[in-house]
C-alpha cells in the first residue's frame, strides 16, 4: 500500500496511517493505536533506528524469526555508568551483530552494559543475555523462577561450533523458538506480598527435574497426546543447535515481586506477572508512569497463555496480573517487547481480557455443539486450521482448566487417559 492509499471504510478526512519515514520518530509516547494498519505492529521488521521512548530510555529493535513476530524491542536504560538493557534478543550471531550495531548508533559498546534484564524465559528475550554477562561483566537480572533447560546443557559444551554449524543452528533455533512456549512448573497465582513467595520450591528453587520437564518435546501433555510431534533427528538437531548457540543465561540476581532496581537514574519496581510464562517480570517506573511490559501486555496481539502445569490455573494468573498492571498508580506508558509504545495500559488490558472472555464463550458454544470433547477437538473449533497444534491446544487447555476450576465446565478422564470436557 502507498502512503496515500485509503483503507476501506475510512471516513473522509480521517487520519490515515502512513508508512514510517526512515529516521522519523513516529511512535513516541501518545501515538494512537493503528488498528487499520495492514500488518500487526508486532510483525514489522526490526527498524535500524534508535529512538528515545521515555526519559533516559531508548528502544533498539532486533530482528527475530518467529511466527507472527518481526522484531523484539531491546530497551536501553541510560545512566552515568553506561546502560542497562532489557531483553537482548535471540541467541546467535545475527542478533548479536544487530545489537552491536544498535548500541553503536546510540553511542555505546557492549562493554558499557552494566546490567541485563530478562523479562521471561523465551529465547527472543534471553538469547543474548548470557553473552552480555560474560563479555561485559554485566549483572544478569531475572525473576526468581526464571529457568531454561539450556542451563542444564551448558556444562556439556566442550568445543566451539564452526561458522557453518552456527548458521545452521541459528536457523533451527529460530524455527524452534515457538515450541519453547511451555514451562513445566506449577503456575502460581499472584501474591500481594513478597513474603508469600517464600517457601514455594516450585517457583523459587526450580530443580533439575523441573528444568528437564520444561523441555517442550517428548513426553505427554497433561491432556493426553504427544507434547511435541517433532521427528527425533530434528529434536536432536535442535538440542545441539541451542547448546552451541549460547552462553546460557544464568542470572546473577534473581528478583521477586516488589523489589526495587535502580536503572536510568531512578527506581524501577519489579512486577511479577505470571501467565504468559511463570517467570514473567515487568518493570515499573512510578516517577514517570512507565511500564516495561515484556510480553505480558502487547499493543495489538494477545500473548500466548500456556496451560502446561498440573492442576494449575495459568489463565487466572494471567488475568489477575493484567489487572495488577492496569491498576498501577499513575501508569501512563507501556513499553512492550514487541510493537510500539502505547499510552492506555488499562484500556489495552481491558481489550485483552475481553478477548479471553470471548474465547471462553467460543469454547462453551463449541462444547454445546460437540458434547463431551477433548482439548484437541475443542482447539480445532476455536482456532483456525493454520494455528492447530500444541500451542493452540495448550492455550485451549489453559482456558478449560480455568473454566473447570470456576465450575463452568465438567472435566473427566476417558478410557484412553485423555481429558474430556463438557460445558456445564
Ligand atoms: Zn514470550
Ligand atoms: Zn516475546
Amino acid at each position: 500500500m502507498t502512503a496515500t492509499a485509503r483503507q476501506p471504510g475510512d471516513p473522509t478526512g480521517a487520519p490515515r496511517w502512513r508508512p514510517p519515514k526512515h529516521g522519523a520518530h513516529v511512535d513516541g509516547p501518545g501515538a494512537p493505536a493503528r488498528s487499520e494498519r495492514p500488518k500487526k505492529q508486532e510483525q514489522e521488521p526490526a527498524s535500524d533506528d534508535v529512538i528515545e521512548v521515555a526519559p533516559g530510555v531508548i528502544r533498539m529493535q532486533l530482528p527475530i524469526w518467529m511466527p507472527g513476530l518481526g522484531h523484539v524491542n531491546t530497551y536501553g536504560l541510560l545512566d552515568d555508568r553506561g546502560l542497562a538493557v532489557v531483553d537482548p534478543g535471540l541467541p546467535g550471531p545475527s542478533s548479536w551483530r544487530s545489537l552491536r550495531k544498535r548500541l553503536k548508533t546510540a553511542g555505546f559498546k557492549v562493554k558499557d552494559i552494566h546490567t541485563v534484564i530478562v523479562t521471561h524465559s523465551h529465547p527472543d528475550h534471553f538469547g543474548g543475555a548470557g553473552r552480555i554477562k560474560s563479555e561485559a561483566g554485566a549483572n544478569l537480572v531475572a525473576h526468581r523462577a526464571f529457568t531454561t533447560w539450556s542451563l542444564e546443557e551448558s556444562d556439556r559444551r566442550n568445543r566451539l561450533p564452526t561458522a557453518e554449524e552456527q548458521a545452521e543452528a541459528e536457523r533451527i533455533a529460530a524455527a524452534a523458538a515457538e515450541a519453547l512456549d511451555v514451562g513445566g512448573e506449577e503456575i502460581p497465582t499472584i501474591a500481594d506480598h513478597t513474603d508469600d513467595y517464600e517457601g514455594d520450591p516450585l517457583r523459587d528453587n526450580p530443580t533439575r527435574r523441573i528444568q528437564a520437564d520444561s523441555v517442550p518435546w517428548g513426553g505427554e501433555t497433561p491432556w493426553g497426546g504427544s507434547k511435541h510431534p517433532m521427528p527425533p533427528w530434528r529434536r536432536r538437531m535442535m538440542i545441539r543447535a541451542l547448546r552451541f548457540l549460547f552462553k546460557p543465561p544464568d542470572p546473577s540476581q534473581r528478583v521477586v515481586h516488589g523489589e526495587r532496581l535502580e536503572l536510568a537514574g531512578r527506581d524501577w519496581v519489579s512486577i511479577h506477572t505470571p501467565g504468559h510464562t511463570v517467570d514473567h517480570l515487568c518493570l515499573y517506573d512510578p516517577e514517570h508512569g512507565v511500564l516495561i511490559s515484556g510480553d505480558h501486555v502487547l499493543p495489538s496481539i494477545t500473548p500466548h497463555v500456556s496451560g502446561v502445569g498440573n492442576g494449575a490455573d495459568a489463565l487466572k494468573s494471567y488475568l489477575q496480573t493484567l489487572d495488577l498492571v492496569a491498576a498501577l498508580d499513575g501508569v501512563q506508558l507501556g513499553l512492550p517487547a514487541h510493537g510500539h509504545p502505547f499510552d492506555d495500559v488499562p484500556g489495552r488490558v481491558e481489550a485483552i481480557k475481553e478477548h479471553h472472555q470471548e474465547r471462553m464463550q467460543l469454547i462453551v458454544e463449541a462444547s454445546h455443539a460437540l458434547g463431551p470433547a477433548t482439548v484437541q477437538d475443542l482447539s480445532h473449533e476455536i482456532f483456525p486450521k493454520k494455528h492447530w497444534g500444541v500451542m493452540a491446544e495448550s492455550e485451549t487447555f489453559a482456558h478449560l482448566e480455568h473454566m473447570a476450576l470456576a465450575g463452568e465446565v465438567e472435566r473427566w478422564t476417558d478410557g484412553s487417559g485423555r481429558l474430556v470436557y463438557r460445558a456445564a
